[in-house]
């Protein structure tokens, strides 16, 4: 697909937009006195606005990532920048998108609240990707497809040669969402950005960079598609103590951490197949197994009583049977082995 193309992909009611322009847009000097923004002069540590286009943010992390700055959207989670996908190229009651199932649901939660029909396309059994049953669920009006990779929940994830296959055979955006990429053996789609004008990538600080409280999401994409995204998006969408502390927070590496979670992960993953319980323990690329066992429900309820919470999927379409697990300490996955120990002994609570 070509740059041009991605703009006619665009809402026509969002290609004519005229976006807010806040206070701190209209001047980029150095300014002593700020009298532009109806703000409280008194210093609290917050009275002033943030920076609307978190210019700081982004040019520590363009080369960490290895991108430019303008490649760079940061979002209120994930979930902004979900949802901004939607509000961007479908236009309500006629457009639709194209999903994986299982994965992450706020893609079909956004596209409801949007009145966008999601087609979901199934994984195939072993959570492999299903390419032409992906590209035979589309037609003239889908606007974009959705894959994840690591994949939530099945933990696998899909090469870059597959999704490159999905880039150059669907004329529209394809999401990759990469929320797992740190903990992963296939590399990230983010070199890609250049050779796919049609590629857009989500990444996140709340997996490996252990920052779910602050609420910071990441899109990456061409120039242009982040251009849009900067201009429909809440003007201060990114507030002044999360810039801060994500800042602060690019000085540190995350290697250690990852490389403690990918032992644990590998730890978790050999034990599991010794309960009698465990039927399939799915191989994963991410922070956490997908394992299927004989009874979801009871195993639950059993770890829920003994003070540990897992994710229950069981009612997820392809995950019958199945418990999503989160890697976490390793004294907290001494406890979660010491539950499934005393579950598989009869021991069983809940
Ligand atoms: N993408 C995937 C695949 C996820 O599993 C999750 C959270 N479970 C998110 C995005 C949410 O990320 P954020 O915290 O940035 O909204």
């Amino acid at each position: 697909m070509k740059s041009d193309d991605i703009r006619a992909l665009v809402r026509p009611n969002i290609q004519k937009l005229c976006p807010y322009s806040t206070a701190r847009d209209e001047y980029k000097g150095t300014i002593g006195v700020f009298l532009d923004a109806n703000e409280s002069p008194f210093p609290t540590g917050w009275n002033r606005y943030p920076d609307p286009r978190q210019t700081t943010l982004r040019e520590k992390l363009a080369p960490i990532k290895g991108v430019k700055p303008e490649n760079i959207f940061f979002g209120n989670g994930s979930d902004e920048a979900i949802d901004l996908i939607f509000r961007i190229f479908c236009v309500p009651g006629k457009d639709n998108v194209v999903a994986i199932a299982p994965s992450y649901g706020m893609y079909a939660v956004s596209a409801s609240i949007n009145d966008v029909e999601v087609r979901e396309v199934v994984l195939n059994e072993d959570f492999s990707l299903p390419y032409d049953r992906l590209l035979a669920a589309c037609d003239a009006d889908t606007k974009a497809i959705f894959l994840c990779s690591p994949n939530n929940p099945s933990g696998n994830a899909f090469s870059n040669e597959e999704i490159f296959k999905v880039l150059e055979n669907f004329n529209g955006i394809v999401i990759v969402d990469e929320a797992y990429i740190d903990f992963c053996s296939v590399p990230s789609l983010l070199g890609s950005l250049d050779r796919y004008p049609n590629l857009v990538v989500f990444q996140t600080f709340s997996k490996a960079r252990g920052l779910a409280g602050l609420r910071l999401g990441l899109a990456f994409s061409n120039p242009y598609v982040i251009s849009v995204m900067m201009m429909v998006k809440y003007p201060y969408n990114i507030n002044a103590s999360t810039q801060k502390f994500a800042l602060a927070a690019l000085e540190n590496g995350i290697d250690a951490q990852v490389a403690e979670i990918v032992a644990q992960r590998a730890r978790v993953a050999a034990a599991l197949p010794q309960y009698s319980f465990v039927r399939k323990v799915y191989p994963s690329e991410a922070n956490f197994i997908l394992v299927k066992v004989d009874d979801a429900n009871r195993l639950y309820d059993h770890l829920i009583a003994d003070g540990i919470i897992v994710r229950n999927r069981n009612r997820v379409v392809g995950c019958a049977g199945c418990l999503r697990i989160t890697i976490g300490l390793p004294e907290e996955n001494d406890k979660l082995l010491k539950s499934l120990n005393d579950y598989e002994k009869g021991n069983i609570r809940g």
